[in-house]
């Protein structure tokens, strides 16, 4: 049900404030209305303790604490109050991902110069008029607005002209300069929606009408839009924006990655002929200010961001597209957990907009949704003037390399073909700095984080070891921390920088460029980067993870992937999933233009079923196997699971708190869920502080939510302890 037009409810007396403080406190608190009542949603001052805080009104707050106790709103921010679908959506994620409405409400209030008056005075300088006398200060004045062209507010206009306010009063006072009312932000440029997009093929042309179908019902409906990488999925869901759009109503599209934006702004803008509003986490102050309020106003028709933008207050939204709508990345470990896709679907209930999960690999969760029913599924299978690359596995067992080298001869030989005949090849592993062991050839001993139980990782770049984990990082030692012995140290496994130093050795002719994330000092360095490789500037890419995501590589047309079991290993049952997900991924950036690619799979496990299944391209097959394997042991997305993180500086308490919480399961075996642990969590040890985990399993339909609450309320959390949930955890 749409609550778009809900009329704003309004308080006389008590408002009910959800404040906005760092500490997680859980519930709003009650005011005293300002003289003539308040708005729900409106941006309030309060008095907290001894500080004003800011908040918005959540609803009545008279009736439970006596008048004359209440203690009164300070002050009514003039920022337009917030709309009744994002309170609701701000209420539901937080009572969906357990956090405490005020962390949930953060997100949503993430505008700088909020309490700032949505207009501001600027001075112009009025051609037909002239002071009555002119003095050296009113000349210089005139001068710099006259120099300016467009207004200037008091502030710059005194400090660029050194004269002092009073001196801009006068010549306002006698007509020769003018004071105009002017909104501080201005609208994002119109986009054409008639404008036309390239011709669609007949698939793209039926998923695209499928899409535009369901805007034109004005309700709410989720889409699993499938289809490999080049088939024109991007292309289909800008006729649903473009149809969006010729309604009137807003679009957001979320991409995983900022590195991404830039490629999809230039495609917006060739076929909207102007750019959308951009949201993430590299905008300045006033750009983030400007797209927060114009999407509150639609002033901003399209905005393209990071997960954080579905938390803008959009006017009017009507679509949200989730590109890669498996990344992984939607999902963010550390803060507020809240998986994006989750999020997108919920907010798009509630705001009758049409959402459309993008993928060449969705999840297994949206493939099974879309098997279930709950979501429209379109496929298109053909690649767009290209055809899918080949997969051939690499044996490794057969290839006998040496110890310290990872290229075998089959995948150089192929490299150099391709590099002899002028297109490109990609060796890609997913591991980032040069090696990730660095251990002592006299002791055994092997360097590790400080803080974090992780190994740290040698980067040869900066000539340090950094933990992946935290941060942390050292020089290379001299010599063994452990043992003290010199030069004992050696580098074990390959990291992408090394698969770079055998890269230069072996093909010492060939240009390389090495994308890894953190060999680039800015977002900006990383899309010249590729910029480069795409047109034609590198004969061999060498690169991480980052390579895999969406870039348009023409000339590329052999992937090497050096290790196609690194996934596998470990007991994350979502691995399979991943590798799967990945190496399709990967593969697709192969032979993306005329020239059909190739992907070889260096691994040491032809026959592992989920190689065998990225080599025979079976998708269907692949995911009927794990949906099987996951429904058996009642899994996500079959069966619902909860992480309870605790963690603290000591590893007995926290220890201790979680024995505690599993010996008072009585509200969760009520509802027939199994609590497991606590046992040390996927990183057991962060920045000092040591985690266990508690998983909790319940079946899909069980009341978990309000069991939780009460199985939690049991145990008294106390600083310096931490209690973290983590629902639907990524790795399990
Ligand atoms: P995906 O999003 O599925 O990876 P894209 O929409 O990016 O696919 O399409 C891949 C490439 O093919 C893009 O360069 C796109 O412009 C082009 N393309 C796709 N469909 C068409 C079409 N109908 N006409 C012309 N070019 C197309
Ligand atoms: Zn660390």
């Amino acid at each position: 049900p749409t609550t778009r037009s809900d009329p704003p409810a309004f308080y006389p007396e008590g408002a009910r404030v959800a404040v906005l403080t760092t500490q997680p406190l859980g519930r709003p608190f009650d005011y005293r209305a300002p003289e003539g009542g308040v708005r729900a949603g409106a941006f309030v001052e309060v008095p907290l303790g001894p500080r004003r805080v800011l908040g918005v009104v959540w609803g009545d707050g008279s009736g439970e604490v006596p008048e004359a106790k209440l203690r009164p709103v300070s002050r009514v921010l003039e920022a337009p109050p917030m709309r009744p679908e994002l309170r609701l959506f701000v209420e539901r994620a937080a009572a969906y991902t357990f956090t405490a409405l005020p962390a949930m409400l953060r997100l949503a209030t993430r505008a700088p110069g909020l309490g700032d008056p949505p207009s501001m005075r600027r001075l112009y300088r009025r051609a037909d008029a002239e002071p009555t006398r002119m003095t050296e200060a009113r000349e210089r004045v005139l001068e710099v607005l006259e120099a300016a062209g467009s207004g200037l507010t008091l502030r710059e206009l005194t400090e660029e002209a050194g004269a002092s306010a009073s001196v801009v009063k006068g010549l306002v006072a006698q007509g020769a300069v003018a004071e105009v009312e002017t909104p501080r932000d201005a609208p994002f440029p119109r986009l054409d929606n008639e404008a036309s997009g390239k011709p669609l093929t007949a698939d793209q042309a039926e998923a695209a009408r499928h899409l535009r179908a369901g805007l034109q019902s004005g309700s709410y409906g989720t889409t699993l839009l499938k289809g490999v990488t080049g088939s024109g999925k991007t292309e289909v869901y800008l006729e649903a924006v473009a149809e969006c759009l010729s309604q009137g109503r807003q679009a957001l599209v979320l991409l995983p990655e900022i590195a991404l934006t830039a490629e999809f702004l230039a495609r917006v803008e060739a076929r909207f002929g102007a750019r959308p509003a951009e949201w993430h986490s590299g905008l300045t102050m006033t750009e983030r200010r400007r797209v927060w309020r114009m999407a509150g106003e639609s002033g901003a028709q399209m905005v393209v961001g990071a997960r954080s933008a579905l938390f803008l207050p959009f006017a009017d939204l009507g679509l949200i597209v989730v590109d890669e709508e498996h990344d992984s990345s939607y999902k963010q470990e550390d803060g507020v957990l809240y998986n994006a896709r989750d999020m997108a679907v919920l907010r798009g209930s509630l705001a009758g907009a049409q959402v459309v999960l993008a993928s060449a690999t969705p999840s297994l969760e949206s493939w099974a949704n879309a098997e279930a029913g709950k979501y429209a599924r379109l496929d298109l299978p053909a690649r767009f003037g290209a055809v899918l690359p080949e997969m051939r596995a690499i044996d490794m067992r057969a290839e006998g390399l040496p110890s310290g080298r990872w290229i075998s001869e089959t995948l150089a030989r192929a490299v150099e073909a391709r590099v002899a005949a002028g297109e490109q090849a990609m060796l890609f592993l997913n591991r980032r700095g040069y090696a990730p062991v660095t251990l002592c050839r006299a002791c055994g001993h092997q360097i590790g984080c400080p803080h974090c139980d992780a190994r740290l990782v040698e980067h040869r770049f900066l000539k340090r070891l950094v933990c992946h984990q935290c941060g942390e990082s050292i020089p290379v030692p001299a010599a063994c921390p452990e043992c003290g012995k010199e030069d004992s140290l050696a580098a074990i496994g390959p990291g992408v920088e090394r698969m770079a130093e055998e890269a230069a050795a072996r093909f010492p002719e060939a240009r390389l460029a090495v994308l890894s994330s953190d060999l680039f000092a800015s977002a900006r360095a990383l899309k010249a980067e590729i910029a480069t490789i795409a047109e034609g500037g590198a004969d061999i890419v060498i690169g991480t993870q980052l390579v895999a995501k969406g870039h348009n590589f023409p000339l590329l047309t052999l992937v090497g992937v050096i290790d196609a079991d690194l996934a596998l290993h470990g007991s994350d049952l979502r691995a399979a999933e991943r590798t799967f997900q990945l190496m399709r991924q990967v593969a697709g950036r192969a032979g993306r233009a005329e020239k059909p690619g190739v992907a070889m799979l260096q691994t040491h496990q032809p026959e592992h079923p989920v190689i065998r299944a990225i080599l025979a391209g079976d998708e269907e097959g692949f995911w009927r196997a794990e949906a099987a394997a996951r429904q058996a042991a009642g899994m996500p997305p079959y069966g619902r699971l909860a992480g309870i993180i605790l963690s603290g500086p000591d590893p007995q308490p926290v220890f201790d708190l979680g024995q505690a919480l599993a010996r008072a399961d009585a509200p969760l075996t009520r509802i027939g869920a199994q609590v497991w642990g606590p046992a040390p969590a996927p990183i057991a040890r962060i920045r000092g502080r040591h985690r266990v985990r508690l998983l909790v399993k319940a079946a899909k339909g069980a009341p978990l939510q309000g069991a939780l609450s009460e199985w939690l309320a049991q145990v008294e959390v106390k600083p310096p302890l931490r209690l973290a949930v983590d629902i639907d955890p990524q790795s399990f």
